[in-house]
């Protein structure tokens, strides 16, 4: 589903990608690991279409090429809007933090895309948010404002959120870096039904157990490239380069 060739990505003539190639096919969980800075944020932002690359030889996206031209006003864009606002409407990503709109309830929070975007009927989507907050076990929080959730409630929340448009494409940055870690497991477990019942995920982590179990592809990045890809036991057991066994160490 996401075939992207030679991606590059500048900011303020600081090139921050120098020329990234990522495969995702359906139903495959690829993790993104890698040192601070080293460009993993800026890769999902840019397959999410929130950033627009600099330039790229390919950039094929639920099956769909995606066309950029860049012009001195305007600078990169992508060329077809319709085209853009449909891609992003197929994909689903969930932060770090700061992922529900604190002034809606739970449930709100999880009908309003469904609304929005799919232009669901407000029965329906209060429908699946009740299924989908039973999915990730807070039922019984559905009438309450984030701000009273736990972190880990609020990620779960988020997941129900970012499932309720039934994306093709999961996106995933550090979804478990803020919690608290008595929190994390149950951000995790969701993550791993997810990834069992076969949805495609790229996953940015720190959390290497959980990339090694779970993921089907891992990529190790550095200093804006592909260090370093294989299978998570390729990855974890087997590494080759210098600086993935580094990072490996430092982070064990
Ligand atoms: P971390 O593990 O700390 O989240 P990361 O691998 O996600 O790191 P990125 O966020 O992709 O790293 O950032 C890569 C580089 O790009 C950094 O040097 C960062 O300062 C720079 N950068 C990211 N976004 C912008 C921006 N909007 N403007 C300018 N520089 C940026
Ligand atoms: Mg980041």
């Amino acid at each position: 589903v996401i075939k992207v060739r030679d991606l590059h990505k500048t900011f303020d003539r600081h090139e921050v990608l120098k020329g990234i190639d990522l495969t995702a096919r359906v139903g495959e969980v690829t993790a993104l690991i890698g040192g601070s800075g080293s460009g993993k944020s800026t890769t999902l932002r840019c397959l999410n279409l929130l950033e627009i690359p600099t330039r790229t030889r390919t950039f094929k996206l639920l099956g769909e090429d995606v066309a950029f031209r860049s012009s001195i006003r305007k600078g990169v864009e992508v060329v077809d809007k319709r085209q853009l606002r449909r891609l992003r409407s197929r994909l689903a990503m969930v932060f770090q933090s700061f992922n529900l709109w604190p002034h809606l309830t739970l449930e709100k929070n999880v009908m309003e895309a469904q609304v929005q975007v799919l232009g669901r009927a407000k029965d329906e989507a209060r429908e699946t948010a009740r299924r989908l907050l039973d999915r990730v076990g807070l039922s019984d929080r559905r009438d309450m404002y984030p701000s009273y959730l736990s972190g880990g409630q609020q990620q779960r929340g988020a997941i129900a959120r970012a499932l309720a448009v039934d994306p093709e494409v999961m996106l995933f940055d550090e979804p478990t870096s803020a919690l608290d870690p008595e929190l994390v497991g149950e951000v995790l477990s969701v993550m791993k039904e997810l990834a069992e019942e076969g949805r495609t995920m790229i996953i940015v982590t720190h959390e290497m157990k959980f990339a090694a179990e779970v993921a089907d592809k891992v990529m190790f990045l550095n200093a804006g490239r592909v260090e370093e890809e294989g299978t998570s036991d390729q990855v974890f057991n087997a590494p080759r380069s210098e600086r993935l066994k580094q990072f490996i160490q430092t982070i064990n």
